[in-house]
């Protein structure tokens, strides 16, 4: 089961396999009472989820990482993400209340393993390394094609500066047989060829 409980123009989607979630992007910083909200409007207790996933370290995916890392939900963070993190706080503003994401008690791993993580929870997929927005930017694949690709930019917006990049990365998620995409921002779309 796949919800969307986004705002401010951004989607969160929570994955739940019975009651083991996973909660894909984090928030903008300072609105922790808005998503806690949100949750209890979908019914998802806080301490269902069982990672927190990033599609990427931007303010308004990751926002909220750190609050809820101290609220019990642990961060998931793929290695070759780990360098963007300290990064983040250079674009936010004292007034955004963003609480600066430590390094420390986070689940770090490759994508390679994150097969066997997922499966953990009971959630059938892996995570796939997908730069062309930002090179810290990650998608989660489900075995039944849902692809969370975050930034990912839509295949027929790609700029010539990023065109080989993100062509690359939309060529692995059909590989591995994505067919839908619940983008971080706008509707959900098919996957064409
Ligand atoms: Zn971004």
């Amino acid at each position: 089961m796949i919800i969307n409980k986004g705002y401010r123009s951004t989607n969160y989607w929570v994955i739940s396999a019975g009651t083991s979630r996973l909660l894909v992007d984090l928030g903008w910083p300072g609105t922790t009472g808005k998503l806690g909200a949100n949750l209890r409007r979908m019914d998802v207790p806080l301490h269902e989820i069982r990672y927190g996933l990033a599609t990427h370290y931007h303010i308004d995916h990751a926002g909220l990482a750190q609050e809820l890392k101290e609220a019990g939900v642990p961060l998931l963070v793929i290695d070759l993400q780990v360098s963007a993190i300290p990064e983040m706080k250079k674009w936010t503003k004292p007034n955004d209340n963003y609480v600066d994401i430590s390094l420390e008690g986070n689940v770090t791993i490759s994508t390679s393993e994150s097969r066997d993580l997922l499966d953990e929870i009971g959630i059938p997929g892996e995570i796939l390394y997908t730069p062309g927005h930002s090179n810290d930017s990650i998608s989660l694949l489900l075995d039944n094609g849902s692809a969370f690709t975050g930034d990912l930019t839509h295949p027929v917006l790609v700029t010539e500066e990023y065109r080989a990049l993100v062509t690359k990365s939309w060529h692995l998620l059909r590989e591995r047989g994505a067919k839908r995409v619940y983008p971080g921002h706008g509707p959900i779309y098919p996957l064409g060829d």
